[in-house]
């Protein structure tokens, strides 16, 4: 469903992405893994083109996202995203946080928007939080509602930016077990992570990125029990 080729991307002088080439099946769950200001969140961004690729092309269910002719938009529709950062709105409750888009931008009738609400609070055990605000939420909650609002556009590939690096210990696991319950859905998902014992239970494979480029790719257990790379075993031994 992604099709990845020569991907470069520089800021001014500065080469972040050096010539990635990645597939992404329909359904597959991929697991990046890297060290910090390898290009790993370049990469997710560029692949709603939140960031503009310098060189190279983007393919998304057969549309090359990377022609300026592409309708931004309705791509970035599809494409759901969760950041380090909640990002919620903070005027807004829980249930305007996750009907704001569809209204807006899907033009969803009301009922359906608040229907489509409710079933994704119960899918992440928030159902008793509609009304609440963001600043009356725990970090793991908010990441939650952040989870849902992506999920409300019904988005045909999710894209994780460490959404759980910037929690509290604690509240780790509520949230891996939200994006495990969506792993087991079916959905495609790139997931950004340093959470080893996860990436093992759902990723189907993960790419080690070092300055730029994919240095190395494999199956979970390969990757971190038997990597090839020397570059890849200092980096686990590091993190691990
Ligand atoms: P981390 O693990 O710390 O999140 P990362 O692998 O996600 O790191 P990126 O955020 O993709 O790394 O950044 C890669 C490099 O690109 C870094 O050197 C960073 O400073 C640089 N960079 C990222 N965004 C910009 C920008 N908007 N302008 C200039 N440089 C940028
Ligand atoms: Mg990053």
């Amino acid at each position: 469903i992604i099709k990845v080729r020569n991907l470069v991307k520089n800021f001014g002088e500065l080469e972040v992405l050096r010539g990635i080439d990645l597939d992404v099946a329909e359904g597959e769950k991929l697991v990046i893994i890297g060290p910090s200001g390898s290009g790993k969140s370049t990469l997710l961004r560029c692949l709603n083109i939140l960031e503009e690729p310098t060189e190279g092309s983007i393919e998304f269910a057969g549309i090359k996202i990377t022609d300026p002719q592409a309708d931004l938009p309705k791509i970035r529709e599809e494409i759901g995203m969760v950041f380090q950062s909640f990002n919620l709105f903070p005027h807004k409750n829980v249930v305007e946080n996750i009907t704001m888009a569809p209204l807006i931008v899907k033009k969803m009738d009301r009922p359906e928007a608040l229907e489509i609400a409710r079933s994704l609070l119960e899918k992440v055990g928030l159902s008793d939080k509609a009304e609440s605000f963001p600043a009356e939420l725990s970090g793991g909650q908010q990441q939650r509602v952040a989870i849902a609002r992506a999920l409300a556009m019904q988005p045909r590939v999710m894209l994780f930016d460490e959404p759980t690096s910037a929690l509290d210990p604690e509240m780790v696991g509520e949230v891996l077990e939200v994006m495990g319950d969506l792993a087991r859905d079916g959905m495609t998902m790139v997931v950004v992570t340093h959470e080893m014992k996860f990436a093992q239970e759902i990723g189907d494979r993960v790419i080690f990125m070092d300055e730029g480029l994919i240095v190395e790719e494999g199956k979970p257990r390969q990757i971190f029990t038997e990597p090839r790379s020397s570059r890849t075993r200092s980096f686990l031994t590091r993190v691990m």
